[in-house]
């Protein structure tokens, strides 16, 4: 397929995870997958070969992409740590919950009158593990959903999670959060930390292909003269 990412198969992380309580509850939250979707089908249109790992969303998705369905925190980090081996671009844009039950009840937990206190323990993170077990060539991406200090959530974690690149959106600003068509986001990028790409309000598949733009600029950075080889 012709396309400026034609040589790169792009592995991208959408929707919410699942974290189950028992058989019919689970821990969630809002994200309708439509920005991980947006860069699925941007990448797809412009020749790559994606793999789109979606836990719950609410979006459509997008056709012709090759989609894996991984609900929990932990089957999202197993088919992540398996695709990125052949993948060239990860980009994590799922809204992986930060905490799960510590048991599952096999059956349904029946209401007793009294408080119940549900016992939590944190998941893995998927997008750090990808970081920290990459092979050389891969370029690592991700985002920062923050409500406050968004840049400097940002920047903290790019470098903590070791990250090439990171997109930082204020979710609490009005058509640019979970389920918005539109989004309002800045692009950092780890060798320039203190030139962030400030973009205006855009249909979230323009955002994606900004971000797409900027990892290719990346990629021609780091690897100059070879194409990917994985
Ligand atoms: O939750 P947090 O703000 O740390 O998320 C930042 C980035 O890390 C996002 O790209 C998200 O997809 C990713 N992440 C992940 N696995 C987690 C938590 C977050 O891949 N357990």
């Amino acid at each position: 397929m012709s396309g400026d990412l034609s040589q790169e198969k792009v592995v991208i992380t959408a929707g919410a995870t699942r974290e189950e309580i028992d058989p019919v509850r689970f821990i969630s939250n809002y994200s309708s997958g439509k920005m991980g979707f947006a860069l699925a089908e941007i990448a797809c249109v412009r020749g790559a070969n994606v793999v789109l790992i979606a836990g719950a969303t609410t979006a459509e998705p997008p056709a012709g992409v090759r989609i894996v369905r991984a609900f929990s925190a932990e089957a999202m980090h197993r088919r992540a740590l398996e695709e990125i081996a052949a993948a060239t671009i990860f980009i994590a844009a799922a809204a992986v919950a930060d905490y799960r039950p510590v048991r599952r009840a096999n059956d349904k937990i029946k209401k007793s009158g009294g408080n119940l206190i549900l016992e939590l323990e944190p998941t893995p993170d998927i997008l750090a593990d990808v970081s920290r077990r990459r092979h050389a060539q891969l370029i690592v991406a991700g985002f920062a959903a923050e409500t406050t200090n968004v840049l400097a959530h940002a920047r903290t974690k790019l470098a903590g999670k070791n990250l090439d690149l990171i997109v930082a959106n204020n979710v609490s600003e009005k058509d640019s959060g979970f389920g918005a068509e539109t989004s309002r986001v800045t692009i950092l990028r780890r060798d320039k930390e203190n030139q962030p790409l400030e973009l205006p309000l855009l249909a979230k598949t323009k955002v994606a292909s900004r971000i797409l733009d900027e990892i290719l600029v990346l990629r021609r950075e780091l690897f100059p003269l070879d194409s990917p080889s994985v």
